[in-house]
Protein backbone atom coordinates (compact mmCIF):
# COMPACT_ATOMS: atom_id res chain seq x y z
CA UNK A 1 0.00 0.00 0.00
CA UNK A 2 2.67 2.33 0.96
CA UNK A 3 4.75 1.63 -2.18
CA UNK A 4 1.77 2.29 -4.05
CA UNK A 5 1.19 5.53 -3.14
CA UNK A 6 4.97 6.42 -3.32
CA UNK A 7 4.68 5.13 -6.98
CA UNK A 8 1.93 7.37 -7.64
CA UNK A 9 3.18 9.99 -5.94
CA UNK A 10 6.74 9.71 -7.84
CA UNK A 11 5.01 9.14 -10.86
CA UNK A 12 2.62 12.38 -10.71
CA UNK A 13 5.66 14.88 -10.25
CA UNK A 14 7.87 13.16 -13.27
CA UNK A 15 5.03 14.39 -15.36
CA UNK A 16 6.23 15.49 -19.32
CA UNK A 17 7.75 19.19 -19.10
CA UNK A 18 5.41 20.76 -21.77
CA UNK A 19 2.63 19.16 -19.03
CA UNK A 20 4.43 20.91 -16.38
CA UNK A 21 4.72 23.94 -18.32
CA UNK A 22 0.83 24.49 -18.97
CA UNK A 23 -0.12 23.47 -15.02
CA UNK A 24 2.29 26.11 -14.27
CA UNK A 25 0.87 29.29 -16.46
CA UNK A 26 -2.90 27.86 -15.48
CA UNK A 27 -1.69 28.23 -12.21
CA UNK A 28 -0.27 31.57 -12.47
CA UNK A 29 -3.88 32.45 -14.14
CA UNK A 30 -5.43 31.56 -11.11
CA UNK A 31 -3.98 32.75 -8.93
CA UNK A 32 -4.13 35.94 -10.72
CA UNK A 33 -7.47 36.07 -10.67
CA UNK A 34 -7.84 35.09 -6.85
CA UNK A 35 -5.82 37.88 -6.46
CA UNK A 36 -8.12 40.69 -7.99
CA UNK A 37 -11.32 38.92 -6.79
CA UNK A 38 -10.00 38.08 -3.11
CA UNK A 39 -9.10 42.14 -2.23
CA UNK A 40 -11.92 43.80 -2.70
CA UNK A 41 -13.52 40.56 -0.73
CA UNK A 42 -11.29 41.83 1.92
CA UNK A 43 -11.67 45.07 1.44
CA UNK A 44 -15.72 44.84 2.13
CA UNK A 45 -14.44 42.70 5.21
CA UNK A 46 -12.56 45.81 6.72
CA UNK A 47 -15.46 48.30 5.72
CA UNK A 48 -18.15 46.21 7.52
CA UNK A 49 -16.43 45.59 10.36
CA UNK A 50 -14.89 48.85 11.00
CA UNK A 51 -18.78 49.88 11.15
CA UNK A 52 -19.15 47.19 13.29
CA UNK A 53 -20.23 48.51 16.71
CA UNK A 54 -18.83 45.99 19.82
CA UNK A 55 -19.36 45.42 23.45
CA UNK A 56 -16.96 43.43 25.21
CA UNK A 57 -13.12 43.94 25.21
CA UNK A 58 -12.91 40.66 23.33
CA UNK A 59 -15.22 41.04 20.25
CA UNK A 60 -13.28 44.38 20.38
CA UNK A 61 -9.93 42.50 19.80
CA UNK A 62 -11.72 40.53 17.77
CA UNK A 63 -12.49 43.02 15.63
CA UNK A 64 -9.59 45.21 15.55
CA UNK A 65 -7.54 41.99 14.56
CA UNK A 66 -9.86 40.88 11.67
CA UNK A 67 -9.59 44.37 10.29
CA UNK A 68 -5.57 43.81 10.48
CA UNK A 69 -5.63 40.56 9.14
CA UNK A 70 -8.17 41.58 6.20
CA UNK A 71 -5.44 44.87 5.65
CA UNK A 72 -2.42 42.47 4.95
CA UNK A 73 -4.40 39.39 2.84
CA UNK A 74 -5.83 42.59 0.69
CA UNK A 75 -2.74 44.42 0.13
CA UNK A 76 -0.33 40.68 -0.13
CA UNK A 77 -3.75 39.63 -2.35
CA UNK A 78 -2.88 42.88 -4.46
CA UNK A 79 1.22 42.15 -4.84
CA UNK A 80 -0.05 38.32 -6.07
CA UNK A 81 -1.98 39.80 -8.30
CA UNK A 82 0.39 42.67 -9.76
CA UNK A 83 2.70 40.28 -9.91
CA UNK A 84 1.15 37.19 -11.69
CA UNK A 85 -0.01 39.81 -13.88
CA UNK A 86 3.69 40.47 -14.92
CA UNK A 87 4.92 36.88 -14.73
CA UNK A 88 2.28 36.10 -17.13
CA UNK A 89 3.78 38.32 -19.80
CA UNK A 90 6.93 37.38 -19.65
CA UNK A 91 9.11 34.09 -19.21
CA UNK A 92 11.07 33.70 -15.73
CA UNK A 93 12.42 30.83 -14.60
CA UNK A 94 10.51 27.37 -13.80
CA UNK A 95 11.72 27.35 -10.38
CA UNK A 96 10.05 31.33 -9.64
CA UNK A 97 6.75 30.16 -10.47
CA UNK A 98 6.70 27.06 -8.15
CA UNK A 99 7.75 29.18 -5.48
CA UNK A 100 4.93 31.51 -5.86
CA UNK A 101 2.56 29.18 -6.48
CA UNK A 102 3.71 27.26 -3.14
CA UNK A 103 4.21 30.61 -1.58
CA UNK A 104 0.45 31.79 -2.62
CA UNK A 105 -0.94 28.10 -1.00
CA UNK A 106 0.88 28.56 2.12
CA UNK A 107 -0.10 32.59 2.66
CA UNK A 108 -3.83 31.41 2.01
CA UNK A 109 -3.13 28.54 5.03
CA UNK A 110 -1.44 30.52 7.52
CA UNK A 111 -4.67 33.33 6.88
CA UNK A 112 -7.05 31.00 7.00
CA UNK A 113 -5.48 29.94 10.36
CA UNK A 114 -4.96 32.92 11.58
CA UNK A 115 -8.84 34.09 11.16
CA UNK A 116 -10.00 30.86 12.68
CA UNK A 117 -7.13 31.82 15.59
CA UNK A 118 -8.84 35.26 16.35
CA UNK A 119 -12.35 33.93 15.52
CA UNK A 120 -11.94 31.97 18.79
CA UNK A 121 -12.06 34.79 20.77
CA UNK A 122 -15.89 34.98 20.24
CA UNK A 123 -16.66 31.54 18.65
CA UNK A 124 -15.70 28.03 18.14
CA UNK A 125 -15.62 28.20 13.87
CA UNK A 126 -13.27 27.00 11.88
CA UNK A 127 -14.97 28.04 9.08
CA UNK A 128 -11.67 30.16 7.54
CA UNK A 129 -9.48 27.05 7.61
CA UNK A 130 -12.35 25.45 5.63
CA UNK A 131 -12.50 28.20 3.21
CA UNK A 132 -8.60 28.39 2.99
CA UNK A 133 -8.54 24.38 2.59
CA UNK A 134 -10.99 24.11 -0.19
CA UNK A 135 -9.43 27.40 -1.80
CA UNK A 136 -5.86 26.02 -2.33
CA UNK A 137 -7.45 22.16 -3.31
CA UNK A 138 -9.51 23.37 -6.04
CA UNK A 139 -8.32 26.86 -7.52
CA UNK A 140 -4.88 26.03 -7.79
CA UNK A 141 -2.90 22.32 -9.62
CA UNK A 142 -0.63 21.37 -7.12
CA UNK A 143 1.58 18.13 -7.62
CA UNK A 144 0.70 15.88 -5.23
CA UNK A 145 3.99 15.91 -3.15
CA UNK A 146 3.90 19.73 -3.00
CA UNK A 147 -0.03 19.06 -1.68
CA UNK A 148 0.87 17.21 0.92
CA UNK A 149 3.76 18.92 2.44
CA UNK A 150 1.59 22.05 2.21
CA UNK A 151 -1.57 20.61 4.07
CA UNK A 152 0.90 18.46 6.82
CA UNK A 153 2.30 21.73 7.47
CA UNK A 154 -1.15 23.70 7.34
CA UNK A 155 -2.85 20.94 9.76
CA UNK A 156 0.45 21.15 11.96
CA UNK A 157 0.28 24.85 12.33
CA UNK A 158 -3.56 24.95 12.84
CA UNK A 159 -3.80 22.25 15.94
CA UNK A 160 -0.84 24.44 17.41
CA UNK A 161 -3.21 27.94 16.66
CA UNK A 162 -5.90 26.11 18.38
CA UNK A 163 -3.77 25.00 21.93
CA UNK A 164 -2.48 29.11 21.50
CA UNK A 165 -6.18 30.45 21.41
CA UNK A 166 -8.80 27.79 23.01
CA UNK A 167 -8.95 27.44 26.57
CA UNK A 168 -12.02 24.55 26.38
CA UNK A 169 -10.03 21.29 26.19
CA UNK A 170 -13.39 19.89 24.53
CA UNK A 171 -13.53 22.44 21.95
CA UNK A 172 -10.30 22.47 21.28
CA UNK A 173 -10.22 18.94 20.69
CA UNK A 174 -13.15 18.79 18.69
CA UNK A 175 -11.84 22.03 16.55
CA UNK A 176 -8.25 20.01 16.20
CA UNK A 177 -9.79 17.18 14.82
CA UNK A 178 -12.30 19.27 12.25
CA UNK A 179 -8.74 20.62 11.30
CA UNK A 180 -7.67 17.56 10.32
CA UNK A 181 -10.11 16.22 8.54
CA UNK A 182 -10.59 19.84 6.83
CA UNK A 183 -6.74 19.48 5.64
CA UNK A 184 -6.93 15.99 4.40
CA UNK A 185 -9.96 16.89 2.52
CA UNK A 186 -8.48 19.64 1.23
CA UNK A 187 -5.61 17.75 0.00
CA UNK A 188 -7.54 14.74 -1.13
CA UNK A 189 -8.69 16.99 -3.44
CA UNK A 190 -6.54 18.48 -4.90
CA UNK A 191 -4.90 15.37 -5.40
CA UNK A 192 -8.32 14.04 -7.51
CA UNK A 193 -7.74 17.39 -9.90
CA UNK A 194 -4.09 17.36 -10.50
CA UNK A 195 -4.40 13.45 -11.50
CA UNK A 196 -7.41 15.06 -13.75
CA UNK A 197 -5.87 18.04 -15.10
CA UNK A 198 -2.85 16.24 -16.12
CA UNK A 199 -4.88 13.33 -17.73
CA UNK A 200 -6.51 15.63 -20.15
CA UNK A 201 -3.13 17.79 -20.85
CA UNK A 202 -1.26 15.16 -21.19
CA UNK A 203 -3.85 13.61 -23.64
CA UNK A 204 -3.85 16.59 -25.59
CA UNK A 205 -0.25 16.78 -25.60
CA UNK A 206 -0.29 13.67 -27.73
CA UNK A 207 -2.97 14.81 -29.71
CA UNK A 208 -0.79 17.76 -30.98
CA UNK A 209 1.57 15.43 -31.21
CA UNK A 210 -0.08 13.14 -33.58
CA UNK A 211 -1.84 15.94 -35.49
CA UNK A 212 1.90 17.62 -36.50
CA UNK A 213 3.30 13.56 -37.11
CA UNK A 214 0.05 13.37 -39.85
CA UNK A 215 0.77 16.83 -41.33
CA UNK A 216 4.13 15.72 -41.93
CA UNK A 217 3.54 12.57 -43.53
CA UNK A 218 0.83 14.30 -45.47
CA UNK A 219 3.50 16.41 -46.66
CA UNK A 220 5.40 13.73 -47.38
CA UNK A 221 2.39 11.78 -48.99
CA UNK A 222 1.77 15.08 -51.66
CA UNK A 223 5.17 15.34 -52.15
CA UNK A 224 5.37 11.44 -53.32
CA UNK A 225 2.71 12.19 -55.38
CA UNK A 226 3.20 15.02 -57.33
CA UNK A 227 7.05 15.23 -57.36
CA UNK A 228 9.43 13.10 -59.18
CA UNK A 229 12.23 12.04 -56.36
CA UNK A 230 15.32 12.82 -58.45
CA UNK A 231 15.30 15.82 -59.41
CA UNK A 232 12.07 17.41 -57.63
CA UNK A 233 10.51 18.40 -60.70
CA UNK A 234 6.73 17.59 -60.98
CA UNK A 235 6.06 14.04 -61.76
CA UNK A 236 3.12 12.90 -65.07
CA UNK A 237 0.21 12.80 -62.54
CA UNK A 238 0.92 16.68 -61.20
CA UNK A 239 2.38 17.96 -64.62
CA UNK A 240 -1.10 16.62 -66.31
CA UNK A 241 -2.81 18.39 -63.62
CA UNK A 242 -1.09 21.25 -64.00
CA UNK A 243 -1.31 22.08 -67.82
CA UNK A 244 -5.00 20.26 -68.25
CA UNK A 245 -6.73 24.08 -66.88
CA UNK A 246 -4.73 25.60 -70.18
CA UNK A 247 -5.78 23.32 -72.48
CA UNK A 248 -9.50 23.30 -71.45
CA UNK A 249 -9.30 27.21 -72.56
CA UNK A 250 -9.68 27.13 -76.32
CA UNK A 251 -8.56 31.01 -76.58
CA UNK A 252 -5.60 30.09 -75.18
CA UNK A 253 -2.16 29.64 -76.60
CA UNK A 254 0.25 27.41 -75.90
CA UNK A 255 3.14 24.95 -76.78
CA UNK A 256 4.54 21.57 -75.25
CA UNK A 257 8.42 20.83 -75.44
CA UNK A 258 9.80 17.16 -75.48
CA UNK A 259 13.65 17.09 -74.09
CA UNK A 260 14.93 13.50 -74.20
CA UNK A 261 18.90 13.01 -73.85
CA UNK A 262 20.85 12.00 -76.45
CA UNK A 263 22.20 8.25 -75.86
CA UNK A 264 21.77 8.96 -72.18
CA UNK A 265 22.35 5.18 -71.64
CA UNK A 266 26.30 5.96 -72.61
CA UNK A 267 26.75 8.31 -69.80
CA UNK A 268 25.74 4.88 -67.88
CA UNK A 269 27.45 2.62 -69.14
CA UNK A 270 30.60 4.87 -69.27
CA UNK A 271 30.35 6.72 -65.71
CA UNK A 272 28.28 5.10 -63.88
CA UNK A 273 24.48 5.22 -62.99
CA UNK A 274 25.47 7.80 -59.44
CA UNK A 275 26.83 9.69 -62.52
CA UNK A 276 23.77 9.19 -64.54
CA UNK A 277 21.75 10.29 -61.72
CA UNK A 278 24.15 13.57 -60.88
CA UNK A 279 23.69 14.43 -64.76
CA UNK A 280 19.96 14.69 -64.25
CA UNK A 281 19.49 16.27 -61.01
CA UNK A 282 21.98 18.83 -62.68
CA UNK A 283 20.02 19.20 -66.08
CA UNK A 284 16.95 19.40 -64.42
CA UNK A 285 18.34 22.51 -62.84
CA UNK A 286 19.39 24.14 -66.26
CA UNK A 287 15.77 23.29 -67.49
CA UNK A 288 14.07 25.13 -64.18
CA UNK A 289 16.87 28.47 -64.78
CA UNK A 290 15.52 28.61 -68.44
CA UNK A 291 11.83 27.88 -68.74
CA UNK A 292 10.51 27.80 -65.06
CA UNK A 293 9.72 31.42 -65.40
CA UNK A 294 7.77 30.55 -68.34
CA UNK A 295 6.15 27.28 -68.15
CA UNK A 296 5.36 24.28 -66.46
CA UNK A 297 8.47 21.40 -66.28
CA UNK A 298 8.13 17.60 -65.47
CA UNK A 299 10.34 14.95 -65.56
CA UNK A 300 8.32 12.38 -67.62
CA UNK A 301 10.52 9.50 -66.95
CA UNK A 302 14.09 8.27 -67.36
CA UNK A 303 15.76 11.20 -69.72
CA UNK A 304 12.62 12.69 -71.24
CA UNK A 305 11.63 15.70 -69.87
CA UNK A 306 8.29 17.91 -70.95
CA UNK A 307 7.60 21.51 -70.55
CA UNK A 308 4.48 23.11 -71.11
CA UNK A 309 4.44 26.66 -72.26
CA UNK A 310 1.45 28.66 -71.90
CA UNK A 311 0.53 31.99 -74.39
CA UNK A 312 3.58 31.48 -76.37
CA UNK A 313 4.20 32.10 -80.29
CA UNK A 314 6.07 29.24 -82.13
CA UNK A 315 8.43 31.42 -83.29
CA UNK A 316 9.54 32.56 -79.53
CA UNK A 317 9.11 28.66 -78.82
CA UNK A 318 11.67 28.02 -81.55
CA UNK A 319 13.93 30.75 -80.40
CA UNK A 320 14.01 29.40 -77.01
CA UNK A 321 13.80 25.85 -77.44
CA UNK A 322 17.22 26.00 -79.74
CA UNK A 323 19.21 28.35 -77.65
CA UNK A 324 18.62 25.90 -74.89
CA UNK A 325 19.30 23.25 -76.88
CA UNK A 326 22.49 24.65 -77.97
CA UNK A 327 23.33 26.15 -74.13
CA UNK A 328 23.36 22.04 -73.00
CA UNK A 329 25.92 21.11 -76.29
CA UNK A 330 28.11 23.71 -74.79
CA UNK A 331 28.36 22.90 -71.50
CA UNK A 332 30.64 20.11 -69.69
CA UNK A 333 29.24 18.80 -66.64
CA UNK A 334 31.53 18.13 -63.78
CA UNK A 335 29.94 15.93 -61.64
CA UNK A 336 32.35 14.05 -59.30
CA UNK A 337 35.61 14.85 -60.75
CA UNK A 338 34.08 13.48 -64.21
CA UNK A 339 33.51 15.65 -66.86
CA UNK A 340 30.66 14.91 -69.21
CA UNK A 341 29.19 15.91 -72.40
CA UNK A 342 25.47 15.43 -73.86
CA UNK A 343 23.52 16.34 -76.88
CA UNK A 344 20.03 16.33 -76.35
CA UNK A 345 17.21 16.51 -79.18
CA UNK A 346 13.91 18.08 -78.60
CA UNK A 347 10.49 17.82 -80.30
CA UNK A 348 7.68 20.52 -79.83
CA UNK A 349 3.81 21.17 -81.12
CA UNK A 350 1.48 24.03 -80.82
CA UNK A 351 -1.86 23.52 -78.80
CA UNK A 352 -4.32 23.96 -81.80
CA UNK A 353 -5.31 27.65 -81.76
CA UNK A 354 -9.16 28.08 -80.58
CA UNK A 355 -9.64 24.53 -80.25
CA UNK A 356 -10.06 22.58 -76.40
CA UNK A 357 -6.91 19.96 -76.93
CA UNK A 358 -6.62 16.90 -75.23
CA UNK A 359 -3.11 16.42 -73.03
CA UNK A 360 -2.92 13.19 -75.03
CA UNK A 361 -3.20 14.62 -78.11
CA UNK A 362 -0.81 17.07 -78.12
CA UNK A 363 1.68 14.58 -76.17
CA UNK A 364 1.22 12.46 -79.23
CA UNK A 365 2.58 15.02 -81.88
CA UNK A 366 5.76 16.36 -79.57
CA UNK A 367 6.79 12.68 -79.32
CA UNK A 368 6.58 12.80 -83.25
CA UNK A 369 8.73 15.39 -83.13
CA UNK A 370 10.88 14.13 -80.89
CA UNK A 371 11.17 11.24 -83.20
CA UNK A 372 12.00 13.35 -86.38
CA UNK A 373 14.99 15.20 -84.02
CA UNK A 374 16.41 11.54 -83.02
CA UNK A 375 15.68 10.40 -86.76
CA UNK A 376 17.34 13.72 -88.16
CA UNK A 377 20.70 12.26 -86.34
CA UNK A 378 19.76 13.84 -83.09
CA UNK A 379 20.66 17.16 -80.93
CA UNK A 380 18.31 18.98 -82.95
CA UNK A 381 14.86 20.62 -82.53
CA UNK A 382 11.93 19.27 -84.95
CA UNK A 383 8.24 20.42 -84.99
CA UNK A 384 5.14 18.78 -85.47
CA UNK A 385 2.04 20.98 -86.75
P1 LIG B 1 18.32 8.12 -77.23
O1 LIG B 1 19.29 9.05 -77.83
O2 LIG B 1 17.60 7.30 -78.24
O3 LIG B 1 17.38 8.78 -76.32
O4 LIG B 1 19.17 7.09 -76.38
P2 LIG B 1 19.15 6.89 -74.85
O5 LIG B 1 20.25 6.00 -74.46
O6 LIG B 1 19.10 8.20 -74.18
O7 LIG B 1 17.72 6.26 -74.69
P3 LIG B 1 17.19 4.97 -73.99
O8 LIG B 1 15.71 5.15 -73.84
O9 LIG B 1 17.63 3.75 -74.74
O10 LIG B 1 17.87 4.95 -72.57
C1 LIG B 1 17.51 5.82 -71.57
C2 LIG B 1 18.37 5.42 -70.42
O11 LIG B 1 18.12 6.21 -69.31
C3 LIG B 1 18.14 3.97 -69.99
C4 LIG B 1 18.17 4.02 -68.49
O12 LIG B 1 19.14 3.19 -67.94
C5 LIG B 1 18.50 5.44 -68.17
N1 LIG B 1 17.74 5.91 -67.02
C6 LIG B 1 16.41 6.00 -66.85
N2 LIG B 1 16.11 6.50 -65.65
C7 LIG B 1 17.30 6.74 -65.03
C8 LIG B 1 17.66 7.22 -63.77
O13 LIG B 1 16.81 7.60 -62.91
N3 LIG B 1 18.97 7.34 -63.46
C9 LIG B 1 19.94 6.95 -64.37
N4 LIG B 1 21.21 7.07 -63.99
N5 LIG B 1 19.63 6.46 -65.55
C10 LIG B 1 18.34 6.36 -65.90
MG1 LIG C 1 17.48 9.52 -74.39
Amino acid sequence: MFNKIKAYVSYQSVRNDTVMKQVTYLNVQRFMLFSFIGAPVSLIHIIVFGFFNTSTPDEGAWRTQIILAHTMLMIVLILFGLFGYRVTRRQYKDELYKVLHIGFMLFIMTFGIVITGIDQLVSTNVTPFIMSSLVCGVALYTRPRDAILVYMLAVLAFVVMMMLTVTDMNVRVSNQVNGLTIGSLGMVLSMILWQRKVITLEQQVMINQQKSELEKTNKQLERLANYDLLTGLLNRFAFNQAIDEYLSKEEENGCLVFFDIDHFKNVNDTHGHPIGDALLKQFSQDLVDAFDSKGIICRWGGDEFLVFLPKVELEAVRKLATSFTQSIVNKTYQLNNEKVTITLSCGMTMKKPFEKELFSALYERSDKALYKAKESGRNSVKEVA
